[in-house]
């Protein structure tokens, strides 16, 4: 079982769902984020007019989803909600694009994953709230213009290299997400035990804030893991040993590092003596692409001092030849 997976059963989305703040005030964290959005809000909702289209990214869990329903709440208006991948063919956009009404929100999730044809498509929408659409078939094919309602497109993407650059400058809001630090994780188990109902110590929520990789997805799901543990072998209350308890019986690491993490630690280690080692080398042994190392893993593990970027590569740092256990310079001969 890997409580920090995304296949969760209808029941644990609806969890999900009920632990997302709603509100500007309900969200922890992202200070400076959360101020200018504000602003911004504010001052589109004095024009009335559409809130400039939004770029969240950052890595996964942070918030990016979260915080384009909070925009479309806050904005008063709908929100459609859809993704890259699943939008393959210009007339599927076309489709949620009409149906907009004035100043709603289209969410656009992994937007970097968009095809090419209906990134270029999504263009004119973006600046003039115009598209085309082909009309008939055949040689009586031909194309009408159609207006659109002023709306928002909020895209969010883990992996902003990977936009391409007339896509990026169409947003006239660009956000980066950054890991929460322990004291804000720690708020949002204990805001998250709260609408759980369920009893939670200061420091089980600190544990639990500590183990859980910088990410309120992740601290939300060990927080439901922990309170099972809690309800089946405890007394139903969440303190400091129970939460040490169901954390070791679920193998979560000490520093909340996920598997992937310790892969591309251990073969730093163990293949490049430590490093340095050049990121496509790195992502060719670990499996993984150049720009997922660089965009999900490699920043929680610099945040955390596992790893340092020179100018010849990655290399580990002490703490993680500590963490993982094992002696620089590799087994010791004789
Ligand atoms: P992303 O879209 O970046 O992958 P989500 O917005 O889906 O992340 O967030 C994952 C979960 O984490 C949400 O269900 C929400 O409950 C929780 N969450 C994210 N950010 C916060 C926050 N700042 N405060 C409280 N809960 C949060």
């Amino acid at each position: 079982l890997d409580p920090t997976q995304d296949n969760f059963s209808q029941e644990e989305l609806d969890i999900e769902r009920a632990l997302r703040p709603i509100t500007f005030d309900d969200f922890t964290g992202q200070e400076q984020v959360l101020e200018n959005l504000k602003v911004f809000v504010q001052a589109a909702n004095l024009r009335g007019e559409a809130l400039d289209h939004t770029l969240f990214h950052g890595p996964p869990g942070l918030g990016k989803t979260t915080l384009a329903h909070i925009l479309a709440n806050e904005l008063g208006v709908g929100i459609k909600i859809t993704s890259g991948p699943v939008l393959d063919k210009p007339g599927d956009l076309a489709g949620l694009l009409t149906n907009l009404e004035e100043r709603d929100v289209l969410f656009i999730d992994e937007i970097h994953r968009l095809s090419p044809i209906v990134e270029e498509y999504l263009y004119s929408a973006m600046e003039d709230y115009k598209i085309d659409i082909m009309i008939e078939t055949g040689p009586n094919a031909r194309t009408v213009q159609i207006n659109l309602s002023p709306f928002t497109l909020v895209g969010a993407t883990t992996r902003s290299g990977l936009l391409t650059a007339p896509m990026r400058a169409r947003f006239g809001i660009q956000s980066r997400l950054q890991y929460y630090n322990n004291e804000l994780l720690s708020t949002i188990v204990e805001r998250s035990a709260e609408i759980l109902k369920v009893p939670i110590t200061n420091d089980a929520a600190i544990e639990i804030a500590g183990r859980s990789r910088g990410t309120p997805r992740i601290c939300n799901a060990l927080l439901r893991r922990v309170r099972d543990f809690a309800q089946i072998k405890g007394n139903g209350n969440i303190d400091l040993d129970i939460s040490k308890f169901g954390l070791k019986a679920l193998n979560v690491d000490a520093h909340g590092l996920d598997e992937m993490d310790n892969k591309i630690l251990s073969t730093i280690i163990d293949k490049f003596k430590g490093g340095p080692v050049g990121i496509t080398t790195l992502a060719t042994a670990v499996s993984e692409s150049a720009e997922t190392i660089e965009e999900v893993y490699e920043p929680f593990l610099i945040q955390q001092g596992f790893i340092m970027r020179t100018p010849r590569g990655r290399e580990v740092t002490e703490l993680a030849y500590k963490h993982l256990g094992k002696l620089k310079g590799g087994i010791q001969e004789g």
